[in-house]
């Protein structure tokens, strides 16, 4: 099977690159990071001492970098991907970035031979973990259909959603919704906490019902723990709706909600918690309630 390169192995990267080996693809791995180089090589993949290095070695390179001057660094930066030869190659660039930096980097891509897809993923570390994440493609049809099977050896859908950044504005819309999400929870589950009801039990409750959703059922287990341990860490989602809201910005659409969960995280970031887990926006709610989840015993 095809050699694949794959740079960035995050809490994401580590384990989607874990499922193309279990896949039957050989790998060839980068990370500015030594230490989940050192474990993938381990578990059987080649080590590049940088991304044009990895370039040089394969002809499909998946990148799962933090933001958009990451990949541009990867790709266009000194040692980076352009600088090997690029014809005929495709370039699969699974991080959540601008997607106006994307159709950027394509078109420089594009110079030197190299095509490429934007295919964010959502799903978070647990389905990066199963290979059940949900994978979303902006770029040409017919490079999509190439790397289809690949894809779907990190993911269990892997849609074609437009044309290239297309993948990445779908990210965006995606990430408004779980930003949302989050919030609507934690203002429920403070307010019943703080009524004296147990929240837990109000989510049993309600998880079957109309306001029962995957975010519900993934964060509201970790709240109820208190485990903050990312999963999807506060910066990040920062990251993400700061791209949102400069892309909303450019073509004219207001988001009120987004601008106040942004607010939101940016708070919890100067209180020292950006690298919590985003269930931690619980504690913005708890702050102004003077009501911790899952602790029913303090209540008035
Ligand atoms: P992470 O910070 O854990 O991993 C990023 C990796 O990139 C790190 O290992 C880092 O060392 C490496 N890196 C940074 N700059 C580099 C460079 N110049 N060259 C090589 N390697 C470099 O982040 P993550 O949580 O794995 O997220 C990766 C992307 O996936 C982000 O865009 C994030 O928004 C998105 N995402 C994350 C989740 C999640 O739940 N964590 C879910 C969906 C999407």
């Amino acid at each position: 099977m095809e050699k694949i390169g794959f740079i960035g192995l995050g809490i994401m990267g580590k384990p989607m690159a874990r499922n193309l080996m279990k896949a039957g693809h050989s790998l060839v791995v980068f990370d500015v990071n030594s230490a989940p180089v050192e474990e993938i090589v381990l578990e059987g993949a080649e080590r590049a001492c940088s991304p044009k290095e990895v370039a040089e070695l394969c002809n499909i390179i998946i990148t799962m970098l933090p933001n958009s001057p990451h990949v541009k660094q990867v790709v266009l930066g000194p040692e980076g991907i352009l600088e090997a030869s690029c014809a005929g190659k495709i370039l699969v660039d699974m991080s959540s970035i601008s997607p106006l930096v994307a159709k950027e980097i394509s078109s420089k891509a594009a110079a030197a031979g190299l095509r490429m897809l934007d295919a964010p993923v959502s799903g978070g570390e647990p389905k990066a973990i199963s290979g059940t994440l949900a994978i979303m493609v902006g770029g040409d049809e017919e490079i999509f259909a190439q790397v289809q099977p690949l894809l779907l050896s990190m993911g269990s859908s892997a849609v074609h959603v437009g044309e290239i950044g297309s993948g990445n504005v779908t990210k965006l819309a995606n990430q408004i919704i779980v930003a949302l999400n989050i919030a609507a929870m934690s203002e429920a589950m403070v307010l019943a906490t703080k009524s004296g009801v147990d929240p837990e039990k109000v989510y049993q409750a309600i998880r079957g019902g109309l306001a029962g959703s995957t975010v519900l059922d993934a964060k509201m287990p970790m709240v109820l723990k208190r485990n903050f341990k990312p999963g999807f860490r506060i910066e990040l989602h920062i990251k993400d709706l700061m791209n949102v809201l400069d892309t909303a910005h450019s073509i004219g659409v207001p988001l009120p909600l987004t601008g106040h969960v942004l607010e939101m995280m940016q708070a919890l970031k100067v209180d020292g918690r950006a690298a919590e887990d985003h269930s931690a926006l619980i504690r913005f709610y708890e702050g102004m309630a003077q009501t911790e989840v899952g602790n029913v015993t303090d209540q008035p």
